[in-house]
């Protein structure tokens, strides 16, 4: 495991899922952990069964994110490593979905990362240092499933956005990297329904769903200092999920 001892990190969608399992992840590699999620009753919940910090916040909320990272600065002097990990997936067919849809997703899952990466370079910028790991997809970059066309393309979104900003902080000790999980059994996987999610069992190559710390471990990995030479790159994370040419029987 990658010591991250006395690091200051800040998740993002951390009450739930994937953010929840990188909090877990992060936390047992030493680092000082905050989550926020926009659940006030289950961030104060989950923040006491990881013995972390919870800062309530919606990502869609501009003023908000800055005054998140604010407050971490106030409470902790800085911050080390943020994981932009809040994200929605509701599923509308591409006939029906309306701009609203549209605006909706993108709004959480790519605003919402532009606006958070954004208020946390701001402070690692003074710092000379940070690391950020952005939660994307295999969706959208790689793969393609019907009812999520706008997701995808928020999600690959995230990738186009992390490669140019990566440049721009490359030269002042800040890395931004992203990590493309498959499918990883959290509650928001389990709103896709069982039959949905018996198939996709069967035709993942390792036959398993991941778990939101799978997530963790590679977040914790580009969060470290031994990462310190890795910018703008992506670790897929999905059992084998993309590889297979063939469907196998
Ligand atoms: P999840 O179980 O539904 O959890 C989502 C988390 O995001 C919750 O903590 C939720 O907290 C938070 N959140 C939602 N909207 C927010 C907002 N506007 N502002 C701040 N926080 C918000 O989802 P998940 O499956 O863990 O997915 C997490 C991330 O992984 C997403 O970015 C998703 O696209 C990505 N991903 C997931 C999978 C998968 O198989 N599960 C695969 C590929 C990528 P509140 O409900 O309290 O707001």
């Amino acid at each position: 495991m990658f010591d991250l001892t006395g690091k200051i990190a800040f998740i993002s969608g951390g009450t739930k899922g994937i953010g929840k399992g990188i909090a877990k992840v992060l936390k047992q590699a030493g680092a000082i952990t905050i989550i926020a999620g926009t659940s006030q009753t289950r961030g104060e919940s989950i923040a006491k069964e990881l013995e972390v910090d919870f800062i309530p916040l919606d990502v869609t909320d501009q003023p908000a994110c800055k005054s998140a990272i604010d407050k971490i600065i106030e409470k902790y002097g800085r911050l080390d490593i943020l994981c932009s990990n809040a994200g929605i997936f509701p599923q509308h067919y591409l006939k029906d979905m309306t701009a609203e849809d549209w605006d909706l997703v993108h709004s959480v899952n790519l605003k919402g990362t532009f606006f958070l990466v954004q208020a946390a370079l701001n402070v690692m910028e003074k710092q000379h240092s940070g690391r950020i790991v952005i939660t994307s997809s295999i969706t959208g970059e790689i793969t393609g499933i019907s009812g999520y066309s706008h997701y995808g393309a928020s999600k690959a979104g995230q990738l186009g956005f992390m490669r140019s900003a990566a440049l721009e902080y490359a030269g002042q000790g800040i890395t931004i990297n992203a990590v493309m999980p498959g499918m990883i059994m959290t509650e928001g996987l389990q709103s896709f329904g069982d039959d949905f999610l018996d198939h996709v069992k069967e035709t993942t190559p390792m036959r398993v769903f991941g778990v939101p710390e799978d997530i963790g471990y590679a977040a914790c990995f580009l969060a470290s200092d031994e990462a310190k030479y890795i910018t703008g790159q992506t670790i897929v994370v999905d059992g084998g999920q993309v590889l297979p040419e063939v469907q196998e029987a």
